[in-house]
């Protein structure tokens, strides 16, 4: 590409070579023309003399000398050569004369026979060389008669006289001036060439610079500024350049300040800022659409979810574990691994999940950064250290600890790639932290409303949302469940003999039998006082009254603490069958009720097995 200096400057030296080589030509041109016509002139002039000369010798008697007269009149500088040759009428009259008179050429014989000048260049164009050939035409008029000694009439060509004139002097004067001219414009040209040279260099200056600083500027610099070097258009243009890239300098650092607050990183000082800040600003964009979804999840664990989604989409890294922290058991679950949900512990110990504080990030509540030094977390599994993985684990804090963490597990060509990321990823743990802290809050809340918190059994609102699942799981698998409602037997005595806080232990200690003798998928519910409903799902009336009878004789022999001695206690348990005894959750929960009662009935101590004439007794009352 050519430069705007260079463009203008040979544009102008083209305009000036046409000029000169115009010149030049139309110098030449006229320079010929007048040379050929100051010839002609001259040479007709010549002519002229030599036929007075030759007439004046002709009437002195003196023609017989007419050539020393030639020769000395060819003497004369700029004239050549000089001769004359004779007409036809003339040699007629007069004989041939001198030799040379009778010599013609083919100029000589036109101009005898046409009786009209030929002037010409001798040997062409570029001659220096003019030859004029003039006939002397008879003629009775002016001073002399012709016709008085020639033989002729009127207007008949006598002879002719040859002229042969030299133009070098012509040529070497044109050629001198010609040189002058073509020296003086282009003295002229170069001089116009050094001054418009001058006159753009501010401009060229000016305009390069500005290019090299929009180039830097489009590469995210802003920083140069375009040296003012005039006062015209120019250094405004360089002023006002200058005074917009100071404006987004200004603007810009004040964006990649405040971004960076919103994440909580050092503003980058290198690479492309614009471009830096811009991404950055979209990624703040979608770490505040990410809080407006999380707040409108249901659980934690659908906000796990997110997290997983945003490490894998967002930040593209897809070896990573997400792992919730329990503080009061002090133990670490693992949310998902590599996007898996309750997948497998696989790039820590197992070790972690059984004591909490095993794990660094947990222990110090701050991140840690395997990418430096990997043997700074002993927890982190060997096999992937071998594969020469490094870890880089977040902690999400939740009230003032360590609630979650997020592990990110990374290759070596990963670290600049997740270092880069890593503010606005604490920016979305940021954002998740009080949303996972409040989910987890609402859980346990209502955990607890529907536990009892004493025994650490469900509690009877329990049973009221969970009675419909029971009922379509039985249903679905076809088989039926067992509902053993049980109470104690005279609990008032040992209210009133040992006291309240006696009474509640041994609810607890009854509770902790009731969770030794039955399943784990069996369901244990404090249903009043001291009234326990005990659920067997899958298991029949014959199967319920076994472990009825199990857990009755557990406690008949169990002994329990009361102040300073050991007292046995018995319990009365009623059972009845579902769908066996009746197609109503509820209803079956009565009979379970009223067969407990009748074990009352029947002396306390004992398991009845609900038969509908225990109904039809009731009802009697
Ligand atoms: P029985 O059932 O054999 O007819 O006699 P009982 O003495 O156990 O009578 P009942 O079941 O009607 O008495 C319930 C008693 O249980 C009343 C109350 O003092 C006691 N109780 C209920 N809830 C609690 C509790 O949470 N802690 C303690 N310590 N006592 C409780
Ligand atoms: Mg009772
Ligand atoms: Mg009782």
């Amino acid at each position: 590409m050519l430069k705007l200096q260079t463009k203008t400057l040979l544009a102008l030296a083209s305009v000036m070579l046409v000029l000169i080589i115009v010149i030049t030509l139309a110098s030449l041109a006229s320079f010929r023309d007048f040379s050929i016509r100051a010839a002609t002139e001259q040479t007709r002039t010549s002519a002229e003399m030599i036929r007075v000369a030759l007439t004046e010798s002709m009437l002195n008697g003196t023609i017989h000398q007419r050539d020393s007269l030639l020769s000395r009149i060819t003497q004369i500088d700029g004239l050549d050569e000089a001769r004359v040759i004779r007409g036809p009428l003339v040699q007629k009259q007069f004989g041939d004369g001198l030799n040379i008179e009778s010599l013609t050429d083919p100029i000589d014989l036109q101009v005898l026979q046409s009786g009209k000048s030929v002037y010409t260049l001798v040997g062409g164009y570029l001659s220096a060389e003019f030859r004029a050939t003039v006939p002397y035409i008879a003629s009775s008029q002016g001073d002399v008669n012709c016709l008085s000694c020639h033989a002729a009439s009127e207007g008949s060509v006598l002879g002719a006289v040859t002229l042969i004139a030299s133009i070098q002097h012509m040529r070497k004067a044109a050629l001198l001036t010609i040189i002058i001219l073509v020296g003086a414009t282009t003295l002229f040209s170069i001089i116009s060439l050094l001054f418009l040279r001058k006159l753009l260099q501010p401009l060229v200056i000016t305009a390069n610079e500005i290019e090299q600083a929009v180039r830097q500027a489009k590469a995210g610099d802003f920083s140069i500024r375009v040296q003012q070097r005039s006062n015209d258009e120019i250094g405004a243009i360089a002023r006002h350049f200058n005074s917009l890239s100071e404006g987004i300098t200004t603007k810009l650092s004040e964006i990649r300040h405040n971004v960076a607050h919103l994440i909580q990183s050092q503003p980058s000082t290198n690479g492309d800022l614009l471009a830096d800040t811009a991404n950055t600003v979209s990624g703040l964009v979608k770490v505040s659409q990410f809080k407006q979804a999380i707040e409108e999840d249901e659980s934690s664990e659908e906000v796990f979810q997110r997290i997983s989604e945003v490490i894998q989409t967002e930040f593209n890294f897809n070896q990573f574990s997400i792992y919730e922290v329990d503080q009061t058991k002090r133990k670490i679950a693992v949310i998902c691994v590599d996007g898996i949900a309750q997948a497998p512990i696989q790039w820590c110990n197992d070790d972690i999940t059984e004591k909490c504080t095993t794990c660094r990030v947990v222990r110090t509540g701050h991140s840690i950064d395997g990418t430096e030094n990997t043997l700074i977390c002993r927890s982190f599994s060997n096999e992937a250290r071998q594969e020469g993985k490094v870890y880089f684990c977040l902690p999400v804090i939740q009230s003032g600890g360590v609630g979650s963490i997020i592990q990110l597990v990374l290759q070596a060509d990963d670290l600049p790639r997740a270092q880069h990321a890593r503010p606005l990823i604490e920016s979305y743990l940021r954002e998740a932290a009080p949303v996972l802290q409040a989910k987890s809050l609402m859980a346990s809340l209502r955990e607890s409303t529907l536990n009892d918190a004493m025994t650490g059994l469900r509690n009877r609102r329990f049973l009221e949302e969970y009675s419909e699942t029971l009922v379509s799981q039985c249903k679905r698998r076809g088989t039926s469940m067992t509902l053993i409602m049980m109470d104690l037997d005279y609990f008032k005595k040992v209210n009133d003999t040992y006291g309240h806080d006696v009474g509640d232990s041994i609810l607890i200690d009854l509770a902790n039998i009731f969770k030794a003798n039955v399943r784990d998928s069996d369901l244990i519910i404090r249903y009043g006082g001291e009234e326990f409903l005990i659920i067997l799902p899958d298991t029949n009336a014959n199967e319920g009254h076994l472990v009825a009878e199990k857990i009755r004789k557990a406690v008949e022999v169990f002994q329990f603490k009361a102040g300073g001695v050991l007292i046995n206690k018995t319990i009365s348990a009623g059972l009845a069958d579902y769908p066996g005894n009746g197609q109503a959750f509820w209803q079956v929960l009565k009979y379970a009720d009223v067969s407990l009662y009748a074990a009352k009935d029947a002396g306390r101590n004992q398991v009845v097995c609900f038969t509908p004439e225990l109904w039809l007794s009731e009802e009697k009352y």
